[in-house]
């Protein structure tokens, strides 16, 4: 149910957005996800529309959009950078990890060096890109 409180907080900075720049009316806000954030699309987009429906007069008409970042690594031992993509090529590992982000470290391996020791350097969260409205 933590789709739930990830819309909350979307909404939450979404409005204190509008609040900081005077916008009277939010019609769209860009969500990105990031690849490993296991969520599930369609109960997120339902909990931003709910929430919006809200007693907030502001965000009510607000339409989201929802933008996928794609997980990026590198690896600490010889620096390559990879993503889940060269990965999914070889394996189906990636299928695993998409779900489980907590295993990228058990099932992934640097494509070059083997070496399972890498940082994950984009795909995680949820952040907000843009917000458009009217003053
Ligand atoms: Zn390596």
């Amino acid at each position: 149910m933590h789709e739930w409180a990830l819309a909350e907080s979307v909404i939450k900075a979404a409005r204190e957005h509008a609040a900081g720049a005077k916008l009277r009316v939010l019609s769209e806000v860009g969500v990105v996800l990031g690849e490993l954030q296991a969520i599930d699309r369609k109960i997120f987009s339902f909990a931003l529309a709910e929430l919006a429906k809200g007693p907030f007069r502001e965000i009510g008409r607000c339409r989201f959009r929802l933008i996928k970042a794609p997980a990026a690594f590198k690896c600490r031992a010889c620096a390559k950078e990879f993503t889940l993509k060269v990965l999914k090529r070889t394996g189906r590992e990636g299928e695993y990890i998409h779900f489980i982000p907590e295993l990228a470290h058990a099932f992934l391996k640097c494509p070059k060096c083997k070496s399972p020791d890498f940082e994950i350097t984009a795909g995680r969260g949820v952040s907000i890109k843009y917000i458009k409205g009217e003053q």
